[in-house]
């Protein structure tokens, strides 16, 4: 296993072409507005450093028994699952944002199962090389950015129907060794600070988009691949070199458009080419994993902002207000219902026939549907309890102004005891978390990270068994047994 200065070290000479707000960025780990998300990242190697963490963060290789990093492990058991929600929840709150590494753990997972599903219905060989393949992650102790989702232009055509074939990536040319890709995927969370890609298809495929089924994995610095960093709200405040306006100084995320210009792939790293039929299986098994992972990392950083809005309160002097009480009282609630969720579908787990368990679908939608609205309202809350201050008050180098802190400090202050200084910085994080940086990963991310809400509308209507149900409500009213109609 890497420790976490270890893992830093491994991203060393890692040629990657990254570019933000313009520029090409040389080395990511340098760059201010990236440094936050690599010290998230590197939350996930540190914390299993730590003995007081270590059950939740180890794990036992399922191929030679190793212990190893709890992100490179393979889940067996119902209590592996219950686990990862457990480990997800004390990372976020840890960080306070996404850190990043999740998205491939579930990538492996959802491939273990579907590999070897694929080999036995088509005689392929894509088990062995993912097992390979896994061995090579967990040796490494490896971060894996978990790549699914394709650009998709006109949404109302299928990937071969596109304009532009390149909108969904796909195979453009086979060759004895290996074969060329193309496209581009976005959103992809971690991908600068990852060692390996892990691709899979975006969505169920037909027989046409066969050139479109194709999953694999290649180092991060393969030639042809280019990220370019998506920016967020109030990113720049990280270039002025202030600490307190940040709220969230140490830790945060990034996402980056993902462009594969013509790269190659040996077959050595394929898991997927061609078998249509299995996209949409992949597909739902890895959106289960990750709707199961918000269940856990989003309640954790849910957390750290419910901690803050208690703390802004107190700082206030409005902790004992009773409506104070009622709406943080109504923030647990939300936030224990997700986590709830998220345990839920790791209690009804159960093993493929590859031995993988996987999360129980219908719950884990359940889980993901509510992470869709549940965050907006704690963040809705958090607003209302913190104030407007939250957005008005003035910077950190005014506070620092030797003309204007002093008015800063006696007209800012809330209650006797504590410093404006430590009151500002609360309310900063809570900004941060709810319309800052932060706010990508705990808004629009609980929205459509892992699939938007739709999406897990149509997999509850599809899992639930709504015949069984209508059957239920017949027998109670008396339905088909006793007719009275036909009596007379
Ligand atoms: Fe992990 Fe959550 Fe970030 Fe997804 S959003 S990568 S589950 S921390
Ligand atoms: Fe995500």
């Amino acid at each position: 296993m890497k420790t976490g200065q270890e893992y830093k070290n491994s991203l060393d000479g890692l040629a990657r072409e990254v570019y933000l707000l313009g520029d090409r960025v040389p080395d990511p780990r340098e760059h201010p507005i990236l440094r936050p998300s690599l010290n998230a990242l590197e939350m996930t190697y540190k914390m299993a450093e730590d003995s007081a963490a270590e059950e939740l963060m180890h794990a036992r290789s399922t191929l030679d028994g190793n212990d190893i990093n709890l992100f490179c492990s393979i889940h067996t058991s119902t209590e592996d699952l219950i686990r990862k929600v457990k480990a997800l929840r004390m990372l976020g709150q840890k960080t306070g944002t996404c850190f990043q590494r999740c998205v491939g753990w579930d990538a492996l997972n959802a491939l273990s199962s579907v590999t070897y599903e694929t080999d036995q219905a088509k005689g392929t060989q894509y088990h062995k090389r993912f097992l390979d393949y896994l061995k090579y992650v967990q040796e490494n102790d490896l971060v894996l950015n978990g790549s699914m989702t394709d650009v998709k232009g006109d949404r109302s055509k299928r990937p071969s129907e596109q304009a532009d074939p390149d909108l969904f990536v796909h195979i453009v040319e086979r060759q004895p060794d290996g074969i060329i890709v193309r496209g581009a995927k976005a959103h992809q969370t971690g991908a600068v600070f990852s060692h390996e890609i892990v691709v899979m298809p975006t969505l169920a495929l037909r027989p046409e988009d066969k050139d479109f089924a194709i999953s694999f994995a290649i180092p991060i610095n393969t030639p042809g691949i280019i990220h370019i960093v998506g920016r967020q709200a109030s990113d720049t405040r990280k270039l002025e070199g202030v600490e307190i306006d940040l709220g969230n100084a140490r830790f945060g995320g990034h996402e980056a458009l993902l462009i594969f210009d013509d790269v190659f792939v040996p077959w050595e790293r394929i898991f997927l080419c061609g078998e249509y039929e299995f996209a949409g299986l992949l597909v739902e098994r890895f959106a289960a994993y990750h709707r199961q992972s918000y269940g856990g990392c989003k309640v954790g950083v849910g957390d750290v902002l419910i901690g803050a809005v208690a703390t802004a309160a107190e700082y206030g002097g409005v902790a004992q207000a009773s409506h104070v009480k009622h709406k943080i009282a109504e923030m647990l609630h939300l936030n224990e219902t997700l986590f709830a969720c998220g345990l839920a579908c790791s209690y009804m787990g159960a093993p493929t026939s590859s031995g993988t368990y996987l999360v129980d679908m219908l719950l884990a939608n359940v889980c993901k549907q509510n992470v869709t609205r549940f965050p907006y309202e704690i963040a809705r809350l958090a607003e209302d309890v913190a104030g407007g201050l939250m957005v008005t008050m003035p910077s950190e180098k005014d506070l620092l102004n030797p003309r204007l802190g002093p008015y800063i400090t006696k007209y800012l202050q809330g209650i006797a005891d504590v410093a404006t200084e430590d009151r500002m910085r609360i309310l900063r994080l809570i900004e941060n978390m709810t319309s800052g940086t932060g706010a990508v990963a705990y808004r629009t991310e609980s929205m459509h990270g892992a699939g938007s809400p739709e999406a897990q509308v149509i997999m509850i209507g599809r899992l639930s068994n709504l015949a069984q149900k209508k059957e239920f409500a017949k027998t109670i009213a008396g339905i088909g047994s006793q007719s009275k109609e036909a009596s007379q």
